[in-house]
């Protein structure tokens, strides 16, 4: 096991992402060695790459053959690859038990079908793992809840307590965080709320918490956002999926358990297992299906650089400076906050699809790559022209008007486009319609915003454009 520095740097790296994944790392060694396995470990400061101590292992070790478990990410895969080749020893690929789609079974799939849609993946897996099934029909007659799924809060707020997580550190997260700070000094983010789990058992004390307390609420308010609050009802399991501390199908049971034993409403449960059973593997599906050429994607032709208050929060817009404090805070937003304030931003504002993908791996404790690119490129930006989303998730101010309550306390109005307390995203939402029209009237679902965008006068789209470039200019400068 290698504590690679490289990984945190090659993009800025939020430190708790850093702290989550190095202090997880020792955990799990710390159990291995418990459980009489020898471990060949290079602490902090020691490699540089997991190709180095890979390269460093195959010299003194001499084995015989490799043997992998099935990579997460493309480059991971073909560094491997890469070693293996040069040492002249053979590398086995071993399944994946984390996922429960292989890749050969996306790719049946996705084999002569025009589109790649999510819903249809859904259904076969649904199926396929006999989910939420009542004999050969869905659970309650119908695949998805997705409409009950859209509430915003009322005036007053999230009406149900939302339980506080509680600060993590014991010695082994301690020790890592002061080797952190002293061989990766300067990185963004706040790491006095630590409050990821870092073995299997704190994850499922979590994941019970979860289904106890917030899982009945979570469906109701999936989308929904609130000043001050980045975690609302959400699991926050991700991090701990994504390493392995909890298996995916554990926590599908779990849900499907609280449904069944009458704890959670189906709406929660059926769409809080759509995002793991359905999103979850669909995402690693496309992203391997689509590697490596996805990477580069960028149908829209985004070349703007990301503005600096990305990283700091600063700016007046109080949906984006909220979002980003709460993120240097915890390292985490929750998915409406991420596609529709900070991802929604950036695509309006026509930032490089490969500047916002770094953001995104770098400030979020979850983040790897065969996840968060799909996630970016395809969901967010737009970037793929269409192979995930079937149309950009394209907004003015008044969608996070409706699901939040950050405008009542902004300096910017939702419902404007102009003038001097123009909300930015209205601005950009109707600058992006004009400069994408083109391409945007050939997509049917976009036929309605196009159609909005016809009525405008010469004069109105005139002192949009401007108003577009004075903001761009500001952003940038920030
Ligand atoms: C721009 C953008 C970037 C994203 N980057 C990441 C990332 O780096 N890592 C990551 O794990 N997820 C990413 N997501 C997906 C999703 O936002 C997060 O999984 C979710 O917010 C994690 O919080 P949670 O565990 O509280 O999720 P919940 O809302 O409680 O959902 C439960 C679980 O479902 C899974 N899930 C939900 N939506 C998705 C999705 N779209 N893709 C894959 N899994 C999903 C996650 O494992 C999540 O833990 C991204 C989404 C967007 C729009
Ligand atoms: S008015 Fe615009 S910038 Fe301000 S909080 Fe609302 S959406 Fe965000």
């Amino acid at each position: 096991m290698v504590e690679a520095s490289d990984e945190a740097t090659r993009e800025h790296s939020h430190v708790q992402r850093v702290v989550y994944f190095l202090s997880a790392m020792r955990h799990y060694a710390s159990d291995l060695r418990h459980r009489g396995y020898t471990v060949d470990y290079a602490e902090l400061g020691t490699v540089s790459s997991l190709e180095a101590g890979i390269e460093h292992a195959l010299a003194h070790l001499l084995p015989d053959e490799l043997h992998a478990t099935e990579a997460g990410d493309y480059r991971c895969e073909q560094m491997l690859e890469a070693c293996a080749s040069r040492a002249g020893i053979p590398l086995t690929w071993h399944a994946n038990r984390l996922v429960l789609c292989s890749r050969g079974e996306f790719a049946d799939h996705a084999r002569g079908r025009k589109t790649l849609r999510m819903e249809y993946f859904y259904r076969e897996m649904r199926k396929k793992h006999g989910v939420l099934m009542d004999g050969g029909k869905p659970v309650g007659g119908s695949w998805n809840y997705d409409s009950d799924n859209r509430s915003s809060f009322p005036k007053s707020g999230p009406p149900e307590p939302i339980p506080r997580p509680e600060h993590r550190s014991d010695r082994i997260t301690s020790e890592v965080t002061k080797a952190v700070a002293e061989h990766l000094p300067d990185l963004p983010g706040r790491i006095d709320r630590f409050i990821w789990p870092v073995t299997p058992e704190e994850a499922q004390s979590d994941l019970n918490e979860f289904i106890e307390k917030r899982l009945p609420v979570f469906g109701r308010y999936q989308d929904a956002i609130w000043q001050n609050e980045q975690l609302l009802y959400h699991s926050r399991i991700s991090p701990a999926l994504n390493t392995g501390l909890l298996d995916p199908r554990e926590v599908i049971a779990a849900a499907e358990t609280a449904f069944r034993e009458e704890k959670a409403p189906i709406a929660s449960v059926e769409g809080f297992i759509r995002q793991i059973l359905g999103w979850r593997e669909y995402i690693r599906g496309i992203y391997w299906y689509s590697m490596p050429d996805y990477l580069e994607m960028n149908e829209l032709g985004a070349t703007e650089p990301l503005p600096g208050f990305f990283w700091t929060g600063d700016t007046e817009m109080n949906c984006v400076s909220d979002v980003v404090a709460g993120l240097n805070e915890y390292a985490y937003e929750h998915h409406i906050q991420r596609l529709m304030v900070t991802g929604l931003y950036a695509m309006l504002l026509g930032v490089a699809p490969r500047a916002i993908h770094a953001w995104y791996m770098a400030m979020f404790v979850d983040s790897v790559e065969w996840v968060t690119l799909p996630n970016v490129i395809g969901m967010s930006q737009y970037a793929d022209g269409g192979i995930m989303a079937s149309k950009p998730y394209a907004a003015t101010g008044k969608y996070i008007q409706r699901m939040s309550n950050y405008c009542a306390s902004c300096r910017f109005d939702p419902a404007k486009a102009t003038g001097e307390d123009a909300c930015p995203f209205t601005t950009l939402y109707w600058d992006f319609l004009d400069r994408h029209q083109e391409k945007l009237r050939t997509n049917m679902r976009m036929a309605l915003q196009v159609k909005n965008l016809d009525r405008k006068s010469a004069i109105e789209i005139n002192a949009i454009r401007e108003a577009a470039t004075i903001h761009r200019n500001k952003g940038n400068a920030s």
